[in-house]
């Protein structure tokens, strides 16, 4: 896998394209703010977009009917932040220790391997994952570069 200079905007929009037709079926809106024209970072395009993809299908799978999920994308000093907020049933605070471990799921089809192997590909891009709970509702899993 070749690594080079990728936008970021590009990425979350081929992404979200990709999963529009899942979230559709749960009458979900995906709306993506970018701060700037034009973020790129260095990585290895499909990988990050499997972490997008993890991270928002798993958004997607915390809703049940209709909602809305934020993507934000700011840089903060040298720092470039990517947000995926949901409204969905967040995390239980017995759980937030075990989200990361392999084989963890709360879903009667899940894996348990999503967060796993999008901690694995950060890592490789020196990278962090953060988990929020939302003030009102939902979570927040936040990507710093
Ligand atoms: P899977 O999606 O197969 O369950 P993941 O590794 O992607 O495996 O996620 C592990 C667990 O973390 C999920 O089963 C769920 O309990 C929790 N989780 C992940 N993302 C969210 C989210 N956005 N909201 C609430 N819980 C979440
Ligand atoms: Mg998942």
């Amino acid at each position: 896998n070749r690594v080079q200079c990728e936008s970021i905007n590009s990425m979350l929009y081929e992404v979200v394209e990709l999963l529009k037709p899942q979230a559709n079926l749960q009458q979900i809106s995906i709306e993506i703010h970018i701060a700037e024209e034009n973020i790129m970072i260095t990585c290895d395009r499909s990988q990050i977009k499997q972490v997008f993809i993890n991270l928002i299908k798993n958004a997607i799978e915390a809703m049940d009917d209709k909602g809305l999920i934020k993507i934000l994308v700011k840089r903060q000093s040298k720092q470039i932040i990517v947000d995926i907020i949901d409204e969905g049933i967040g995390i239980n605070k017995e759980h937030i220790d075990r989200l990361e471990d392999a084989f963890f799921t709360t879903k009667d089809n899940g894996t348990g391997l999503g967060l796993v192997i999008t901690k694995q590909i950060l890592e490789r891009h020196h990278a962090k994952l953060l988990v929020f709970q939302n003030k009102d509702r939902g979570s927040t899993f936040r990507i710093v570069f």
